[in-house]
């Protein structure tokens, strides 16, 4: 349990994931990275999935086992079934099961859709919309075939889509990504339509504009920042740990009855700036 200081102030956190059992996909950088080690702050054990760069995932297990709790690291491209497949399996041998699946893993491949590629169409589907069904569909066999266990948590199993504000919010030059987020929505949805019979709780966390490698343009210079910040009304770029908190949230037990749920992350960016003085 947490302890608290003589004001009633959490001073240490509370292990709202004590003993579960968590995959985050691509958290080798950004948000998946945040939401590992914010995962294995509040006491889970977590499987580090990554594509590339296997140093980078090693360096987040030992952030995350600094924390007294158990991670490895697993390569695996999401959007290969039998890679998907087999991080699932590893993870019930080395974990005895899986209690929380984070489907993060995302990539872009812009451009204006004239001159787009089929390419660069498919892998961002691939990756992004595929690859997250992969996951959950894998992780939902399993949190059928183990059910609830009550000292764990109320819930067989949570399942959390990471998702975009470009899940509703149009986005000129990335059609592939804004098709592959709003394909999340839906998939999401009917996941948790589908599963919650089952007590699984099927959640989709969608950033605003969050400070990682994949979007460096649109914040790395003083400009790419002020004209940015014109589409946020909080002011400021989002951290990957304001997603870590969102996440580790959502999937815990406080946040039990909440299913098929979008969680904006977003500083205001879906409340349409642009017409705050018109309209
Ligand atoms: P990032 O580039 O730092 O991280 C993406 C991660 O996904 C990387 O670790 C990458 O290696 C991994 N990945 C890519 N293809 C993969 C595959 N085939 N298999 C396994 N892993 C793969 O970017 P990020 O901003 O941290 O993005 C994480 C997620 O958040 C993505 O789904 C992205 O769409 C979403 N998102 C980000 C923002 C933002 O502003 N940064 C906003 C909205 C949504």
């Amino acid at each position: 349990m947490g302890t608290s200081d003589n004001e009633g102030r959490r001073t240490t956190s509370y292990p709202l994931l004590k003993g579960q059992k968590a995959l985050v996909t691509g958290a080798n950088s950004g948000i998946g990275r945040a939401t590992a080690i914010g995962l294995g702050r509040v006491g889970a054990d977590v499987v580090v999935n990554y594509v590339a760069g296997r140093e980078a995932a090693e360096e987040v297990v030992r952030e995350i086992e600094g924390f007294g709790v158990r991670a490895y690291a697993h390569e695996a491209d999401v959007s290969q079934e039998d890679q998907v497949t087999g991080m699932i399996s590893r993870m019930v041998d080395e974990f005895g099961t899986i209690d929380v699946l984070v489907a993060n893993a995302g990539l872009q491949r812009d451009a204006a859709a004239t001159e787009m590629t089929l390419a660069q169409w498919q892998k961002v589907l691939d990756v992004n919309l595929t690859g997250q069904f992969l996951c959950a569909r894998e992780a939902a066999k399993e949190f059928m075939r183990r059910g609830v266990v009550p000292e764990v948590s109320c819930a067989a199993g949570k399942i959390i889509c990471m998702s975009s504000v470009h899940q509703i919010i149009p986005w000129a030059g990335h059609v592939n990504y804004a098709a592959s987020k709003g394909g999340v929505l839906m998939m999401m949805q009917t996941l948790a339509q589908e599963l919650a019979p089952h007590r699984i709780r099927v959640n989709a966390v969608a950033p605003g504009a969050i400070r990682t490698p994949i979007n460096r343009s649109a914040w790395e210079s003083a400009e790419a920042e002020a004209d940015l910040l014109r589409l946020i009304p909080y002011n400021r770029v989002g951290d990957p740990e304001d997603i870590a908190t969102a996440v580790a949230a959502l999937a815990s037990d406080l946040f039990d009855y909440v299913v098929g749920a979008t969680l904006y992350v977003d500083g205001g960016m879906t409340l349409f700036p642009g017409f705050e003085t018109g309209g």
